[in-house]
């Protein structure tokens, strides 16, 4: 079969590799779509701690597929059935596994990372993540699109739970790349009155406009808290959410928060980040809860897959291009350009 294979840095690879053999308590999925991650883009730069020296890895952990086989003490499943895999899985037994914490276990595994993932035709489904439900059936009325971009928003709604935004409140976004926009859903699921979404690209602000936020910012052109405070009547905001890789933004996503406003740290700093300045009197004096959340469980999948069932939440339109496998070092690079929004991949020709 073809895989992309991770060989180091900025050398991925589409190769002919073995389909992986299953035993009696695994699953094999045949992938139809797959989609590129931030986090791809940062181990195609950077490499990753989990994948050592000479090692190879399969990557992609956003994908859905069709199951092709099962081991034969696999039950509750059948060959055809069209699945998403939620990708991360701990050891099942350890305080944060028993919380359903598991991408903060010490021993986490995640499919396209720590384990072979599903930038391949095939993927091997292990027994940990089959008994830990990580692959979730979905019905004929989702496409493969749809369910590969269930594990984004899965993430999204670890976080929105992180947050607790309640019908009324403000929410401001700052980015509005794929998972902005995904917040910025979830956020209008949940019945905030207001939600703002601030980013420096024009280009993907009038990209934003389709999914009705109430205001768009261009915070490189408008200063971000003056803009916020006028467009919340001086409030601030009750949820701040930063979707975006930038120090600064993090600085000020507590100066923009309301009183006992929620502050969700969601976007990650590029690898050997300098430590981030923030007004910690203005958390203390306002009662601001700064919080931040990695991955998502086997719940967060589920209620992901049943909102994009249910037409609740639109992952589809934020596909912009699509690559064969035999272009993931084209597919990777567009991603890392920042050009559109979700890249993925196909297993056609
Ligand atoms: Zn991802
Ligand atoms: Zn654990």
């Amino acid at each position: 079969m073809r895989a992309a294979v991770y060989r180091g840095v900025r050398d991925v690879r589409c190769m002919a590799v073995d389909v992986p053999a299953i035993g009696d308590n695994e699953a094999l999925v045949k992938v139809r779509v797959a989609a590129v991650c931030g986090t791809d883009v940062k181990i195609y730069r950077y490499g990753h701690r989990a994948i050592k020296g000479e090692g190879e890895r399969i990557l992609g952990h956003e994908f859905s597929g069709e199951i092709v086989k099962l081991g034969k003490n696999v039950k509750g499943y059948e060959v055809g059935m069209r699945v998403g895999v939620e990708p991360n899985f701990g050891c099942g037994r350890c305080r944060v596994c028993r919380n359903g914490l598991i991408s903060y276990c010490d021993e986490y595994n995640c499919l396209g990372i720590t384990v072979d993932g599903g930038f391949a035709e095939y993927v091997k489904i292990g027994e940990s993540a089959l008994i830990q439900g990580n692959m979730v059936p979905f019905d004929e009325t989702v496409d493969f699109d749809e369910a590969a971009l269930a594990e984004p928003l899965a993430c999204c709604i670890n976080g929105f739970e992180s947050v607790g935004t309640k019908p009324g409140d403000y929410v401001v976004i700052v980015g509005a790349g794929p998972i902005g926009i995904l917040h910025l859903q979830i956020s209008r699921v949940a019945g905030a009155s207001r939600v703002i979404v601030a980013d420096v690209s024009e280009e993907r602000l009038r990209f934003t406009k389709r999914f009705k936020p109430d205001v768009l910012i261009n915070s490189g052109k408008e200063d971000l808290l003056e803009s916020v405070l006028r467009h919340t009547g001086g409030r601030g905001a009750d949820v701040v959410i930063t979707a975006c890789p930038v120090a600064s933004v993090q600085s000020m996503a507590v100066l923009i928060s309301a009183k006992l406003g929620r502050v969700l740290l969601f976007g990650g700093l590029p690898k050997g980040s300098d430590s981030v300045a923030i007004d910690t009197n203005t958390i203390h004096y306002n009662g601001i809860t700064v919080t931040g959340t990695t991955g998502s469980n086997v719940s967060q999948y589920g209620k992901s897959l049943d909102l994009i069932t249910e037409r609740k939440i639109d992952t589809k339109s934020l596909i912009s291009k699509r690559f064969d496998i035999s272009q993931i070092d084209k597919a990777l690079q567009y991603a890392e350009s920042g050009r559109g929004l979700k890249t993925v991949i196909e297993f056609e020709s």
